[in-house]
């Protein structure tokens, strides 16, 4: 019996065009191999999803994890999510400081307590008593801001995600944000709101980035599991139409999703979005812009 798994990671909706991206497609490249490797030697999708987020957050390169940029306060408040379809239990964690992994975190939040989201020392409590790796030098951790992200005012979207079909037909999404540049501080985005930035069912495992406030209003995540249900809509057509309406309302950005049948979509309606697919038939692309 063919055993179909299928995964999809993105490194963040905003791009800037003419700039190079050779570092992160590298990164990105090493991160679908790892994914690869995991699921089709029978890794859960929920396990493989939660390493995969935690190997982008470390690198450094987005604006999540050690790539995070500060506040208006001067502090670094993270956000993460982690869900699993195939029981929908969920965890995440909003305005995280001291933490190298918000993902672990979250997942702990799923694992460990009746909750599904923890904020600021609450979240901090359960990293702390799981011995999670401490940040305890942010301003020498965390990169500095890099002015060249920040053009004419518009802000750069660097968030990153994994969402995975196992082969056991079991799908999973998780993500993971520093935020918006130069946000304002107990700002929480679309990342930590289970349903608008990270989402994952029976149907389908979600993962978004772009301007929160509007993936939040438009509930985009759950809204893609949500055409498919409802409007017996293909996965394309889906990611397509969630992002129509956040476009609607007047924001931007992208989202990477795959189904329970192992289709992958990826679609964005800002200037790009770094990202990798692959698939048990031999897919394996990485991508920045179109
Ligand atoms: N969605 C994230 C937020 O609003 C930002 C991003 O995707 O880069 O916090």
């Amino acid at each position: 019996m063919t055993k179909i798994w299928a995964l999809a990671v993105h490194g963040g909706a905003g791009p800037i065009p003419g700039r190079s991206y050779a570092a992160e497609e590298a990164h990105i490249t090493g991160v679908l191999t790892e994914g690869r490797r995991m699921l089709s030697g029978g890794e859960a999708a929920v396990d493989v999803v939660e390493a995969l987020v935690a190997e982008l957050e470390a690198s450094g390169l987005y604006v999540a994890g050690k790539g995070a940029s500060p506040n208006t306060a001067g502090d670094w408040e993270l956000d993460a999510a982690i869900m699993d379809g195939r029981t929908r239990r969920a965890g995440a964690v909003g305005a995280l400081q001291g933490f190298a992994s918000p993902v672990r975190a979250a997942r702990l939040v799923m694992d460990k307590t009746p909750n599904v989201l923890l904020v600021s020392e609450g979240a901090a409590r359960i990293a702390a008593a799981a011995g999670l790796q401490r940040v305890t030098d942010p301003g020498s951790y965390y990169g500095a801001v890099d002015e060249d992200t920040v053009q004419d005012g518009a802000v750069q979207m660097g968030t990153v995600g994994a969402v995975a079909l196992d082969i056991y037909g079991d799908l999973a999404a998780a993500t993971s944000t520093g935020g918006v540049l130069s946000k304002t501080p107990g700002r929480l985005g679309d990342t930590p709101v289970i349903g608008a930035g990270t989402w994952a069912d029976e149907r389908c495992a979600v993962s978004c980035t772009g301007l929160g406030e509007y993936f939040i209003r438009a509930n985009a995540a759950a809204d893609v599991s949500a055409r498919i249900r409802y409007g017996g809509a293909q996965l394309g057509p889906a990611v397509q139409g969630a992002l129509d309406d956040v476009k609607r309302l007047g924001g931007n950005g992208g989202m990477i999703a795959v189904s329970a049948n192992g289709d992958i979509a990826a679609g964005f309606n800002s200037s790009g979005l770094k990202r990798g697919l692959a698939d048990w038939q031999g897919r394996f692309d990485v991508a920045t812009f179109l």
